[in-house]
């Protein structure tokens, strides 16, 4: 697996303490407010998990599975909710969680559909992770641990083709891992 990594961009350690340091802002944004997380999975298992006990205040945890790339490194901009029911976020301050915001429409399609099926008090967004390129849907993400470039990267919950998950760091994948696969279809978020 290590083999795989071109070089290692956010190590363990350089995350966790960025994670005290962003959830330190959210608390302090949502103080004495009704906070409901919606983790977007796969990818914001282990980032929102890291996350969330660091946060200090009571909170809900709803999460929604949603695909979004099938199969090699580039976005299919099909977004694909796998569950049929949508987290019940009436009156609610909602804070959606993702690894990475790309071309920001993941993002943008769980935000709606929020908005359209439930009456939540407010909609905000953390990410990981936000490359910076143009984005494809109008998205800002109010909460940022790193901005990077427009690499791929893995580990940290980040997957290829479903590997990787389970690095602890965050890296960026060596090219000729996935320039031989891309006509297998994978999936994940
Ligand atoms: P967007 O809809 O913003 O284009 O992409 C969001 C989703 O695409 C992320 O939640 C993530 O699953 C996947 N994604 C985008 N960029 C990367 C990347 O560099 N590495 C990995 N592993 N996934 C990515
Ligand atoms: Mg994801």
């Amino acid at each position: 697996m290590l083999n795989d990594v071109e070089r290692i961009l956010f190590h363990e350690q350089t995350i966790l303490s960025r994670l005290d340091e962003l959830a330190r802002e959210i608390t302090e944004a949502y103080r004495g407010k009704e906070l409901t997380v919606v983790a977007v999975l796969n990818g914001s298992l282990i980032f929102a998990a890291d996350l969330l006990r660091r946060i200090q205040l009571p909170l809900k945890l709803d999460c929604l599975s949603v695909a979004s790339y099938h199969g090699g490194t580039e976005s299919s901009g099909v977004v694909t909710f796998k569950q049929l029911n949508t987290p019940d976020v009436d009156g609610r301050h909602v804070l959606v969680i993702d690894d990475i915001l790309d071309s920001g429409r993941t993002l943008h399609a769980v935000c709606q559909r929020l908005r359209k099926e439930a009456r939540p008090a407010s909609v905000r967004v953390c990410v990981l992770l936000r490359k910076r390129i143009a984005r494809a849907e109008e998205l800002e993400a109010d909460f940022v641990g790193f901005d990077i470039g427009n690499e791929f990267v893995i580990g940290y919950g980040l997957d290829y083709q479903e590997h990787y998950r389970n690095l602890p760091f965050v890296g960026v994948l060596k090219h000729e891992v996935f320039a031989g696969s891309l006509a297998s279809a994978g999936e994940g978020q």
